[in-house]
């Protein structure tokens, strides 16, 4: 395989596929030659002629997404949830829809040009990596770029403590309505969606409405079966402390919690000790996980599942939230939340 610099020579324009580095030879050979270089998310909002709605941030972006295209469809819209949450844009161009909400990578906003969606929503931005970057400001920029580009008629809407041009609308304050979905964070999750559907027009009672009746997204927080009393929980997204924390957070207790998996990252599991009642430990982390949580070690998550469905009386929740990438045992995490619905179904 060649580097690719001979393909160039008239060439109009270089469609970077996401996993290519911007370093790479053919990338920075285009740049020098003033060949435009773009992503499919940019190529995609070209061609999609409708109105945008892009969404991104450090976590909730796929529950946004999808909690958005729910609420805006039962405004009678003919909506498409597409970008990262896994439809590509470019296969809305034979049939568009009248509106997309687009999930956005940093690392898919890294390779746009000209994007300019009509709403901008900029969830959080992981404030772990504050001190590295020395300021808020430094790191938003990367996230910013999803608003440079606005009209001034266009809507940005980010948290209050987060600088952004044009028409702003800020999405934490104090909500006074229910959502359907637990926790704090879902909290601001309903708040963006609230917000980007009024921005969009959409009368109040069918955003409540919307708000009320989202099911949630599949692997988070999501409430599988309640068996004698006893509430299972699939979180297998959860895939790093900080989201484990976020889960129990939003789940009353006494907790079940079943933790572990791939130890690649080798993350400081100490945070989560002495926060659930019990503790059963799968995977490749469950020694790490035994000397710094404590708990039960069960090796697989059958084993889990089955020592949990013993010990949980009714009024209790079982949560499978590993703190944990899943490949020492799994294909992905939508396997291992997969695999532990199907033994939940299975439950007497
Ligand atoms: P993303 O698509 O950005 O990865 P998801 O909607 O898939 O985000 O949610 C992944 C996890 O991120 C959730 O299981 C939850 O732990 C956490 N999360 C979701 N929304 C928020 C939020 N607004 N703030 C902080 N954490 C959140």
């Amino acid at each position: 395989m060649g580097d690719g610099l001979d393909l160039l020579d008239g060439v109009g324009a270089v469609v970077k596929s996401p996993g290519v580095p911007p370093r790479a030879p053919v990338v920075a050979a285009a740049r020098e030659r003033g060949i435009p270089v773009l992503g499919e998310l940019e190529l995609g909002w070209r061609l999609v002629d409708v109105p945008f709605v892009a969404v991104t941030g450090t976590n909730g972006k796929t529950t946004v997404t999808e909690w958005l295209a729910h609420t805006l469809r039962l405004a009678g819209l003919d909506v498409a949830a597409a970008g990262n949450v896994g439809t590509p844009l470019t296969s809305l161009v034979p049939a568009p829809p009248e509106l997309v909400v687009c999930e956005c990578s940093s690392y898919q906003l890294a390779d746009t040009l000209e994007f300019a969606p009509e709403v901008g929503i900029l969830l959080n931005l992981g404030s772990d990596h504050l001190d590295w970057h020395g300021s808020l400001e430094h790191y938003a920029a990367s996230k910013l770029r999803l608003f440079a580009h606005q009209e001034p008629e266009h809507v940005a809407i980010a948290p209050a403590r987060v600088a952004v041009p044009g028409r702003a609308r800020r999405m934490d304050l104090v909500p006074d309505w229910r959502a359907s979905l637990p926790g704090g964070h879902n909290a601001v999750n309903a708040g963006a969606v609230a917000e980007a559907c009024r921005a969009l027009g959409v009368a109040e009672e069918v955003v409540q409405e919307g708000l009320r009746t989202f099911a949630g997204v599949e692997h988070r927080l999501e409430l599988l079966r309640e068996v004698g009393g006893v509430r299972w929980i699939n979180d297998s997204k959860a895939t790093n402390v900080a989201s484990t924390l976020t889960a129990l957070d939003a789940t009353p207790p006494p907790v079940h919690l079943i933790l572990g998996g791939d130890d690649a990252k080798q993350e400081d599991f100490t945070p989560l000790a002495g926060r659930a009642a019990h503790v059963y430990l799968v995977g490749e982390a469950a020694g790490r996980l035994a000397e710094q949580v404590g708990g039960e070690r069960c090796g697989d998550l059958e084993t889990a599942v089955a020592r949990a469905a013993a010990a949980a009386r009714p009024g209790e929740t079982v949560l499978l939230s590993p703190a944990c990438a899943s490949f020492d045992q799994f294909k992905d995490y939508e396997e291992r939340g997969r695999r532990f619905a199907a033994l939940v179904e299975a439950l007497a």
